[in-house]
């Protein structure tokens, strides 16, 4: 298995599990004390080439690309029934690549294989339409067809579920994939590609190269023979990729970064508000795309709503993946915890009010790991830096409102548009700010949940098109027209 494997075989290319071309590795330290949990492949540019012409070749002449449907909806079920049936070793090694509590791993397991089925059950059950001619001479349709070489490139924070979300609906479509997730968490992705090889996936369908997003990334997004490039993380990456993939003019899917407004209004349950505000945003430690960040909150109950909340977040117990009393835990890296407490300071330095937190916490347990205390900055204002840049740590900022018409300007004041969330007793207030939220995503009185079979992605600049529901899969096809003069 990877955890700690020194031959270092890491990749998939062609259905042959090999080292990097060149040779390199890299260790993977766990984030929570440092300890060295993986040693992989470090792949390069030679690798996602071969990786590129491997998917190529399955593409164009293995028959995969024209297999039924049904057959690859069953190849999918039966790895939903092998991550069910391997889920310890998946969140433990999850666990230790990312530092996020056991608990949450287990979780999002549960979800990974929930997303393998929804794909498995619906692969096959729309492959198109009839076209009504206005003419009986003549017979039009159109089908559904795959988009052809995917190149997908995921990020850390969710490492095996923002894979599933590109691998599960590809293998629906028929498509061929290399996938590159992100360098720091790359153990999970191995188990994966060794459960789809053990379901049945044929040589060269799914190839795995493992490498930093300057070498494979952009081999991937720049490589003519890729037709589709799937990108989940940051603003300026998706940015960096839509440029590099623009002269070949692949298809490109984005899934990027949010600032996402939780909505109070006074009227709302005050203890629900109080818990969801929480866990919106400590939960692993705010590195969560859909994090709800920005704490927007009605003049009234903003003292209370606020007092409360840090008096809670003080309370919040930090500790490693495997501390059984822990709630949250510690960032991803040490180069990203500067940046989240650079982003604090620059914050206060513009005039937020720091309520709690601003610091990494003090004592021994802590001092090996990379851990922020969950930090409140109130008394933001609207267009600042704290409010328009994403921190990706466990940090919320509060803004107030007066009315539900400004309430809906605050929140929509964002060039992104992830999710938001609602919290007030008048359900129809809820759904008439919810039908005004520029965001991809809206929760009412609830935080977080998603569902496989309902679309995920974000307005504005939180991305292009969509994952998971009927259109995350049309993601991975294309639509075919086909006329017929009888
Ligand atoms: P990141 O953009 O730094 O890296 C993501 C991936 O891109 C990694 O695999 C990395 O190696 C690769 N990459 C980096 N530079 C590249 C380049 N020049 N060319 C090609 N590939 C490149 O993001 P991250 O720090 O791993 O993840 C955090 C970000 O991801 C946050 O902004 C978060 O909001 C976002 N995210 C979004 C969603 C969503 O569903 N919208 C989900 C999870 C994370």
């Amino acid at each position: 298995m990877p955890q700690a494997d020194n031959s270092a075989a890491t990749l998939l290319i062609d259905g042959e599990w090999v080292p990097a071309a060149d040779g390199r590795t890299r260790q993977i330290h766990c984030p929570a004390d440092g300890q060295l949990v993986a040693t992989v492949s470090e792949g390069g540019r030679a690798d996602a080439e071969r990786a590129i012409a491997a998917a190529r070749r399955a593409f164009d002449e293995g028959g995969w690309s024209t297999s039924s449907a049904w057959e690859r909806g069953d190849l999918l079920l039966r790895v939903a029934d092998i991550l069910v049936r391997d889920k310890d070793e998946f969140a433990r090694a999850e666990s230790l690549d990312t530092g996020k509590r056991l608990v949450e791993s287990e979780y999002d397991m549960d979800d990974i294989a929930a997303c393998f089925r929804y794909f498995g059950k619906i692969a096959g059950t729309d492959a198109g339409k009839l076209v009504d001619t206005g003419s009986p001479d003549a017979i039009s349709r159109v089908q559904y067809e795959p988009v052809g070489v995917c190149g997908m490139i995921t990020p850390w924070n969710f490492p095996l579920l923002q894979v599933a979300w590109k691998v599960a609906p590809a293998i629906a479509a028929g498509d061929t994939f290399i996938l590159k997730p992100s360098e720091l968490t790359p153990s999970t992705a191995v188990l994966l590609m060794r459960a789809l090889v053990e379901a049945g996936l044929p040589a060269g369908v799914g190839n795995l190269v493992l490498g930093t997003g300057s070498e494979v990334g952009s081999v991937l997004s720049e490589h003519p023979a890729v037709d589709l490039i799937s990108f989940t993380g940051g603003l300026h990456t998706g940015r960096t990729i839509s440029a590099m993939a623009a002269p070949t003019v692949k298809k490109v899917a984005l899934e990027l970064g949010g600032k996402n407004p939780n909505v109070v209004f006074a009227d709302a349950d005050f203890d629900t508000a109080v818990d969801f505000a929480l866990t919106a945003i400590f939960l692993h430690s705010g590195q969560v795309c859909s994090a709800g960040a920005r704490l927007v909150v009605q003049d009234e109950v903003h003292d209370a709503l606020v007092a409360e909340i840090v008096r809670r977040a003080e309370k919040i117990r930090i500790g490693g993946p495997f501390d059984e009393d822990a709630e949250t835990g510690p960032l991803i890296s040490a180069a990203h915890l500067q940046k989240v407490d650079d982003y604090v300071k620059e914050a206060v330095s513009e005039g937020a009010v720091l309520r709690t937190g601003g610091k990494r916490p003090e004592g021994e347990r802590y001092a090996t790991g990379h851990y922020y205390l969950p930090t409140v900055l109130d008394e933001v204002k609207q267009g600042s830096y704290a409010v328009t840049e994403e921190s990706f740590g466990p940090v919320l900022t509060v803004e107030r409102f007066t009315d539900e018409d400004d309430a809906v300007r605050i929140a929509n004041d964002t060039h992104y548009g992830l999710a938001g969330a609602v919290f007030t007793s008048d359900p129809a207030k809820a759904q008439r700010v919810a039908n005004r939220l520029r965001h991809g995503t809206v929760w009412i009185n609830d935080f977080h949940p998603y569902l496989p079979q309902a679309e995920w992605g974000g307005f504005k600049q939180s991305g292009i098109g969509r994952e998971l529901g009927r259109a995350g899969l049309g993601e991975y096809q294309e639509a075919k027209h086909v006329y017929q003069n009888l």
